[in-house]
């Protein structure tokens, strides 16, 4: 078994311990509905024949459908999948939503692909999933290596096979299919709200002015954003945009260290650009007074910023480098990036830690609110629909709060003691 899904189910032993569900209930709680397993043939345009394994896990589906991204990714294995299956249980749950919880992906490196074989790879995964989801069924999203454009081809290829478009059987759709105005930011969107609300909970002195950037006390509010993909540059924006000050961001590739603050709408051009985020680009683009120093992405984690974001992938902060953690708040954007060793390693030192179930949630909340434009046939700004986000994690924050206050645990142990309650009494009531 794979760390990450060794690690998920430790930590929901631990929370159904705390909560006193029944071991009955716990093994449905930890045992996926369903796995599909199959492979992807592609031609390559050099003429050979390619097979790329996938699958699809549907988890639970006892508080409503299927939910759950698509990840294109040469390093996705079925164990990864069943774990991340999992977290969108827990994530659908907790944020109130009337959703299960799924996910699916592809090993395949996208980057390696050309546009047409990458279309392919789409059209093929959605062909060999299209009797097993749907609007009320299971509705895919995108994830790491998939976009929006992908979503639209797995789309378009659903809409063939039933006979017509169907756009409320996909969210992270293109505006142009359908899609929501802001889900696109929808994931950082909703990782700033949390954050807002935890500071504002963990520090009761804290004056600051979110509108106008001003007055912020008892926290420098340096940040290290490890990732720089969907997520993680839209946090970096968003947060750099209210007057935080980014200190370091980094990609697959490489990171950058700036300690008088990176300007982030300038890397993003930069990578919209070039297609990484790279010492030059940040220099030339961001006009620093120094060039920003590089380093390696294991050094990003270490780093003395006060809030720690990692928005890559799983396993990044485990018992090896927990030690040497330095930040005062760590904000998982990630789906699993602290082991369960590193997350006791940080509660022992301090160390909050906002887990990813609550601070990624803002994408499946943004795409429930896609899902219900879809269904009615309805279109809301980006205004209202980033302020329905805002309003329902706020929400969300304040319940966890409630819980972690009432039984003096960890964050993490709040949100899933709520998640797994809900998701038990609706099994029980079946
Ligand atoms: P993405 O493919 O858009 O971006 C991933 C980023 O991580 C890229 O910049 C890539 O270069 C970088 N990266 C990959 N390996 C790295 C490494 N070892 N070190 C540093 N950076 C590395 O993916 P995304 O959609 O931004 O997803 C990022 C994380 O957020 C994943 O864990 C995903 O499951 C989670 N998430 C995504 C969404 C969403 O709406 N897209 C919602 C909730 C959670």
């Amino acid at each position: 078994m794979s760390s990450f899904l060794e690690s998920t189910e430790k930590q929901i032993d631990a929370a159904a311990a705390a909560a006193a569900i029944p071991a009955d209930v716990l093994t449905r709680l930890k045992t996926p509905d369903r796995v599909w397993e199959f492979e992807i043939p592609v031609r390559m345009d050099d003429g050979t024949e390619r097979k790329f394994p996938a699958w699809r896990v549907q988890h639970n589906n006892a508080l409503g459908p299927y939910k759950g991204g698509i990840r294109f990714h040469p390093d996705s294995t079925l164990d990864e999948v069943k774990a991340l299956a999992s977290l969108m249980t827990w994530k659908t749950s907790l944020a109130g939503l009337p959703y299960g919880g799924a996910k699916g992906a592809v090993a395949c490196d996208p980057r390696s692909l050309s546009e047409r074989e990458l279309e392919t790879v789409a059209r093929g995964y959605s062909r060999a999933i299209a009797p097993h989801v749907g609007p009320k069924r299971d509705i895919p999203a995108p994830d790491v290596g998939t976009n929006s454009r992908i979503i639209d081809w797995m789309a378009d290829e659903y809409g063939k096979i039933t006979g017509r478009y169907e756009p409320a059987a996909f969210t992270g759709k293109s505006i142009d299919k359908g899609g929501s105005q802001g889900r696109e930011i929808a994931t950082g969107f909703g990782g700033y709200v949390v954050l807002r609300e935890y500071l504002k909970a963990a520090i009761p002195d804290l004056v600051w002015n979110f509108q106008t950037k001003s007055g912020i006390s008892g926290i420098k509010n340096t940040v290290a954003v490890q990732g720089f993909g969907n997520v993680g540059a839209h946090i970096a924006r968003i947060l750099f945009e209210k007057g935080f000050k980014i200190t370091a961001i980094s990609d697959s590739r490489g990171a950058l260290y700036e300690p008088e603050g990176i300007d982030i709408t300038k890397v993003m051009e930069a990578k919209a650009r070039t297609g990484i985020i790279d010492r030059a680009t940040c220099y030339a683009l961001a006009s620093h007074p120094a060039p920003c120093q590089t380093f390696t992405n294991e050094a990003l984690l270490e780093l003395p910023a006060d809030i720690l974001i990692p928005a890559a992938l799983e396993d990044q902060m485990t018992e090896k480098n927990a030690g040497r953690i330095r930040a005062r708040v760590v904000l998982e954007m990630a789906n699993g990036p602290t082991t369960r060793g590193a997350d006791d390693m940080l509660a022992q030192r301090g160390i909050a830690v906002i887990p990813d179930i609550l601070a990624n949630s803002g994408g499946v909340v943004g795409s429930y609110f896609e899902w219900l434009q879809s269904l009615e046939q309805k279109y809301w700004s980006e205004k209202e629909a980033l302020a329905k986000i805002d309003a329902h994690l706020t929400e969300a924050f304040a319940a966890v709060r409630e819980e972690k206050e009432k039984r003096g645990v960890t964050w993490r142990t709040a949100c899933y003691i709520r998640a797994l309650t809900r998701v038990a009494q609706a099994l029980r009531a079946t």
